[in-house]
């Protein structure tokens, strides 16, 4: 039995997708892609340059004329990938409590998303690789060998993003990361395009109360359970 090679990792904000991505891929040396940084990227871009978040052509136009390139790490400062766009390091700039609270919005609007559709998809079934994000089971990669949906309670995550923040030395309260993780989650689930919602064939996981090493172990027993689908476009 062959093991799966696209493996999509969908789920909400801080429920452990891209540690588990990231190590899934370094154990099965694939490639890891995370699509909630080119959301990111494109929400940094518009406030950097007072694109108003209310103008979805505006938005789109801006999705279709950047170029937005994610690479391996060039500097051991804790980033898993350079994210570059137009040329420009944002790597840290895209994760400012600013563009938390924005990127629900702007990643709603049907044009900025299939402006990075075709990218997603493209990287997606050359295979070998896990890819993160909303909507990679159900929409990006249907075809996709092993879908894990990875749940947690909002005041798990509302914890996980908090910490992170503080380590990262930004000030933030706690409570208002979790009205943020709130309103994140019912803007990701209610938008009438590709809501966050899991796949009907995917593997429901809840990190809750699981070390990161347990959510790895459970993930690479689906892997090699799971046949690699037959026919592919
Ligand atoms: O995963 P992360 O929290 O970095 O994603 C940021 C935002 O990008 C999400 O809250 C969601 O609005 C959007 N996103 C999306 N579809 C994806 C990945 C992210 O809509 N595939």
């Amino acid at each position: 039995m062959s093991q799966a090679k696209i493996i999509a990792i969908d789920g909400p904000a801080a429920s452990g997708k891209t540690t588990l991505g990231v190590q899934l891929a370094r154990r099965l040396d694939y490639l890891f892609f995370d699509t909630g940084v080119m959301y990111r990227a494109i929400t940094w871009a518009a406030l950097d340059r007072g694109v108003p978040l209310d103008n979805p052509e505006a938005l789109t136009r801006l999705a279709e004329e950047v170029v937005i390139d994610v690479r391996p790490p060039s500097r051991d400062d804790g980033r898993l990938s350079d994210v570059l766009l137009d040329g420009q390091d944002i790597t840290w700039e895209i994760r400012h409590p600013q563009v938390d609270q924005n990127v629900s919005v702007v990643s709603a609007y049907p044009g900025v998303r299939s402006a990075l559709f075709n990218h997603q998809r493209r990287v997606g079934l050359r295979g070998h690789v896990v890819m993160v994000g909303r909507d990679i089971g159900t929409v990006v990669l249907p075809e996709a060998d092993l879908k894990i949906y990875l749940d947690a309670s909002v005041e798990e995550r509302a914890r996980r993003r908090y910490a992170e923040l503080v380590a990262r030395g930004a000030s933030a309260r706690y409570e208002d990361v979790l009205e943020d993780m709130h309103r994140r989650d019912r803007i990701d689930s209610t938008r009438a395009i590709a809501p966050l919602r899991p796949a009907e064939d995917a593997v429901i996981l809840s990190s809750d109360g699981l070390e990161a090493d347990e959510v790895l172990e459970r993930a690479l027993a689906l892997v090699h359970q799971c046949q690699e689908q037959p026919s592919r476009e």
